[in-house]
């Protein structure tokens, strides 16, 4: 593994006095996918907004590729990318044109800038719609061009919140391999979600926060091992950490009932 990419110390947010993310402590290395897991409301998204400088903690500070996010924001995110669960595109622009607008706000070099688009859009199998308006276009399409526009300026670190929600599986495939290789090629890849399989099969570690605060952290067998439950998936082991498993014996009752 390389450098530490992604680090958060003491990250707090409080709305009014209710602390909803609580003195956070992590750090991601480069070469490494890190799952951020926990149930609807336990600060995800507020932790990866205050990670990637759009909300401002109430306390504590992050860092991107060593980059206070607060004091040398410029030098942060010109290294990262961020795909929030809720994608905006221009609606009346091409897949072609939105990535050439956002390739302009990265001042990429206007000489590379036809070749990295051509290549990402042959990457997520866009090229043969890449010139029709994006209002067109399906959600899971939707998706692919915002992580093609993701990508554009070669990040070291991509923070995703929610990738897969609403795409269909060939999509979330290409998602896992694209990820992988970001990973491979030394990028710091950090993604949230609630589909337990997926952290399973694609994080090399992943962390588990349940009201603000993170109550596990490691790779899922070091889980398995903290939870002495060397068998079990990391389903049962995120249930029993959150306490979702009174939850689940009780819908399990009431279906054989
Ligand atoms: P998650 O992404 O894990 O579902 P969030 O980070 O969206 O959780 O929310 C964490 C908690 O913070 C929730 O209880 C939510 O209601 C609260 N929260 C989020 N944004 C605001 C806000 N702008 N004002 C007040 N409370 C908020």
């Amino acid at each position: 593994m390389g450098d530490v990419l992604i680090k958060a110390n003491q990250l707090t947010k409080r709305y009014g006095s209710e602390p909803v993310v609580k003195g956070l402590n992590l750090e991601v290395k480069g070469g490494e996918i890190f799952g951020f897991l926990g149930p609807n409301g336990s600060g995800k998204t507020t932790t990866i907004k205050m990670l990637t400088g759009l909300l401002e903690p109430s306390a504590g500070e992050a860092f991107i590729c060593g980059y206070d996010i607060a004091k040398q924001s410029t030098q942060a995110k010109a290294l990262m990318a961020y795909v929030p669960d809720q994608p905006k595109l221009y609606s009346k622009l091409s897949a072609r044109e939105f990535l050439k607008l956002i390739a302009a706000l990265y001042r990429i070099p206007p000489e590379s800038v036809k070749a990295r688009i051509g290549q990402l859009l042959e990457m997520f199998g866009l090229e043969e719609r890449a010139d029709e308006l994006l209002e067109g276009y399906s959600h899971g399409m939707r998706q692919k061009v915002v992580l093609a526009s993701a990508l554009i300026h070669q990040p070291r670190v991509i923070l995703l919140d929610e990738p897969t929600v609403g795409l269909d599986p060939a999509s979330a495939r290409l998602l896992k391999d694209i990820l992988q290789e970001l990973a491979r090629q030394g990028a710091a890849v950090f993604v949230s979600t609630h589909i337990l399989e997926i952290a399973e099969r694609m994080c090399h570690r992943v962390a588990i926060l349940k009201n603000g605060d993170l109550i596990a952290q490691g790779s899922p067998e070091e889980l398995r091992r903290q939870v002495g439950h060397e068998q079990e998936s990391l389903e049962d082991i995120f249930l029993e950490l959150t306490g979702g498993h009174e939850e689940a014996e009780l819908i399990k009752g009431l279906e054989e009932g």
